[in-house]
Formats: C-alpha cells, structure tokens, sequence
C-alpha cells in the first residue's frame, strides 16, 4: 500500500484549523499528527509548508452532457471532471434525468452509460423526477436504497422537467417516507412563460430580458410554495441555486420556524449580476442561466445568508454552452438561449477569493464547499473533511499564488469564461483523490476511469 506523507501545512476542515502532518496509506487518510513528532516513513513526501492543507471540493450540483434546448452542455464527464480536479474539487454529483413516459431506471442507466469509466474523480448522482406516477415514485424507495438519493423536481420549464403542485406533493410524501431529500428548482415557470410570449412580442429579445421576466418575486413565490408544499408532506426540502434575496427570505423564515429547509446558490449569483446580462452585442447570453442573475444588490443578501447558515451550500449549476454555435441559438428569441453557465473548475477559488475579501472565513469555505455538500448527500464522513479514515481526496492549496481566470487557459471544454479576467488570489498546488495525485504543480496526472461511482446514504441533516 502507497504510503504518502504531506508535511508543514495549515490543515483547514469544517470544524478547525491546524498545523497537522497527514499521514496518507493507500486510498484513504490514516492520520494526523503534530509536525514532527511522529517518525513516519513515506513513499512520497508532499511539502505542504506555508500551504493549506483542505478536503477535495465537493460540487453537488453540475450537468455534463446534458440536453437542453435540442443541444447538449459541453462538457463530457471526462472533460468536466477533469476540468473539475484542476480546481480543487474532488466529487461531483451530477443529475440523471428520467424523461416522460420512461422510468427512472432507464434514465439513470442512461447516465451510468455517460460516466463510466470515463470520470477523473469520484461521482454520485441526483435523478430528476420528470414525470411522477405511480410507477416512479415506486421506484423511488428503491433508488434510495441504492444510493441515489436525492431527487429533484422543477416548477419551472413547462412541458420539458415541469411538475404540478400535486405531484411534487406526491413525490415530497413518497420522500417523508423513503429517507430521500427532494431539491426544488423554484420558479413559477408557467407565470414566467406568459412574461416570455409578452416580452418577444414587444420586440425585447435579447438576453437581457431573460433576467427581466424570470421575476425575483416568482422566484419568491414558488420557494414560498415548495416550502408548504414540504411541510404539508412532513418532508425536508433543499432549493437549489437560490439568486433572489426575496427567496432567500423565504427559506430564512422557515427555518427560524425550525422546518428542515435548505438552500444551496451558487458563484454566479455571489460574483456576476444583470450588469453581465446586459453586455451589448449578444455577449449577455453567456450569463444566460435559470434562476437568472440578479441586480447586484442581491449579492450582498446571499453573502449573509452564507454566514448566517440560511444558505449552507455552495455548488456551481455548471452547465456548460459555447457562445459560437450554442448560446447563439438565440440571437433574435433570449427564450431560444440554451441556460447554464461554466464554473466547476472554479468554485474553489471565487470562494476562497471570497475568504480574502471578508465575506467568508477560511473555515466557511470548507464547511459550504466540502462539509456540507457531502453532509446533505450522505457522503461526510468518506468525503468532505480530513480525519483518519476518509478517503485521501486532499487539496495542497497555496493561497500566495495569484491567478486570472481565463477561457485561454481553463480546462472546460466551452469556448468562453463568466469570469474572464478575473483576478484570483490562491491557486491549488497539488490535488489527491483517493490517495492518488491527479493535479500536481500545473499538470493534470489523474486519467479517466480513476473515479468511481458513489453510492450515497441518505442525507446526514434528515433524522
Ligand atoms: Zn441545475
């Protein structure tokens, strides 16, 4: 077994901060000690000094291949999760689809197709109910049992993933009993689609329009459902990518209430705004996502709610569209814009921008990146942290180093960055998963397959 050593860093987890060693046997971490007093031997020393010593990122929420509008987000699972490894993050769990008249088995068998033997790092999945009946929420329970389980539903997208007020109810009991955590796509899709057909037909077409008619207010609206929706149900609720500070009242409500309601956003809603969904000259439609951008005073809201613990995760949506050929689908019709943004390569490091400029502490990074992800979706204890028996996927992050985000020099396979030109400081170093290097000083060492599948247990904040 592969004994690796990584000395002299600041061991950064959830909980605490420490000057520790990190012994590493294999694929798993088996302990940590004050530098210098124990006279462990290695096969390989990492030098960790005046670096952090931080748990792989955990993204709960991403989308490589996933159709939408008759294209396909850009980046495959090989092409995603390595572009995921280069910034830090160590497990993704992306979202299987069941599609209507299917079952859920054979939209997750579809994904299981898709990711294995191709991912760089480890994966679990999420299903997307698209069509609940009796059958599917049957197959729920099973699903659970198997380690998916988390499932997600929209009241957004009218005839494509859109679900009614009964069936997400349906589906949030089946949950109450099951174990599962039902994640809501919060918006009033059917509201949104009349200001739409409003819109285009007074000539407003271009991408900015699309942050104007998916209103903060519908956002509001169908979190503010959802959340009684989950209560009449006695189930727990997590809305994902909250951009709204409206929404995020309504989630913060709850849960003075003592309801188990969560709620995840995303780097998007924390560093852009509608100011990037307004560039002239069709540019806006990279910014183009679902919820959309907000004005810029949202911002300061989500960063609270971050510290406040009403928001507890950060996961990126990534959702990748080139601009040339694929976001240009809407030129002319903002509603024809294929939604979703880039940005698992680079969650880590806006977050850690974010601890720099005060909005977080380095302990806060860790907990709404790593911990809590992997809490949410029944995988802490295997992910997430650095304690002795975890699996070794551990980041040498040197927050010295400087960097500027870039399409020129990413590794996601889209043809621009929402964040371009953005000054970063902190870079990774080095990257372990599993015990295995797979970033090391500007080179990417992993391959594809080295990842495997997660089977997850239920979420560890529901009973
Ligand atoms: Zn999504």
């Amino acid at each position: 077994m592969t004994r690796t050593l990584i000395t002299g860093g600041l061991v950064i987890t959830a909980a605490e901060e420490v000057h520790a060693d990190v012994l590493i046997e294999g694929s798993r971490i088996a302990a940590l000690a004050t530098p210098g007093t124990q006279n462990w031997t290695a096969d390989r020393v990492v030098d960790a000094t005046g670096k952090y010593v931080i748990p792989g990122g955990v993204d709960a929420h991403t989308h490589m291949e996933m159709p939408f509008g008759g294209t396909f987000a850009a980046d495959s699972f090989e092409s995603g999760t390595r572009a995921a490894a280069w910034g830090g993050t160590t497990t993704i769990i992306d979202f299987a689809i069941q599609s209507p008249g299917q079952s859920l088995r054979t939209g997750l068998d579809a994904w299981h197709a898709k990711a294995d033997g191709k991912c760089a790092i480890d994966y679990g999945f999420h299903m997307i109910l698209s069509d609940v009946n009796e059958s599917s929420l049957k197959e729920m329970d099973g699903l659970v049992a198997e380690g998916i389980s988390s499932f997600k539903l929209f009241t957004a997208y009218p005839g494509v993933f859109y679900s009614d007020d009964g069936k997400i109810l349906r589906a949030m009991q089946r949950a109450a009993g099951n174990g599962g955590l039902i994640m809501m796509h919060a918006e009033n899709g059917l509201a949104i689609d009349v200001l739409v057909e409003q819109a285009l037909a007074r000539g407003e077409t271009d991408p900015r329009y699309h942050g104007e008619v998916r209103k903060a207010l519908l956002e509001a609206e169908a979190t503010h459902r959802v959340i009684k929706l989950a209560q009449v149900a006695g189930a727990p609720v997590y809305v994902v990518h909250v951009s709204a500070r409206e929404a995020l009242a309504e989630i913060a409500r709850a849960r003075t209430e003592g309801l188990p309601v969560f709620g995840e956003t995303c780097p998007q809603y924390l560093f852009l705004s509608t100011d990037n969904l307004a560039e002239p000259d069709f540019e806006g439609a990279k910014y183009v996502c679902s919820t959309p951008l907000r004005p810029r005073e949202h911002q300061a809201a989500l960063w609270r709610g971050l510290r406040t613990n009403d928001l507890q995760v950060v996961s990126t949506d990534h959702c990748p569209f080139c601009f040339t050929g694929q976001k240009e689908l809407g030129r002319g019709d903002f509603s024809k814009i294929p939604n979703g943004l880039p940005g698992v390569e680079n969650r880590m490091d806006l977050l850690h921008q974010a601890v720099v400029d005060g909005h977080i502490s380095r302990r806060r990074w860790i907990e709404i990146a790593c911990a809590t992800p992997a809490r949410m979706f029944g995988l802490y204890g295997r992910k997430g942290t650095i304690a002795p028996g975890a699996d070794a996927d551990v980041v040498i992050y040197d927050p010295a180093a400087e960097q500027t985000i870039s399409a020129a020099t990413h590794h996601m396979a889209v043809d621009y960055s929402a964040y371009e030109g953005r000054r970063i400081a902190g870079r990774v170093k080095t990257v372990l998963s599993r015990g295995e290097v797979v970033i090391d000083r500007g080179e990417f060492k992993g391959r594809p397959g080295h990842g495997v599948y997660l089977a997850r247990s239920t979420s560890q904040y529901v009973r």
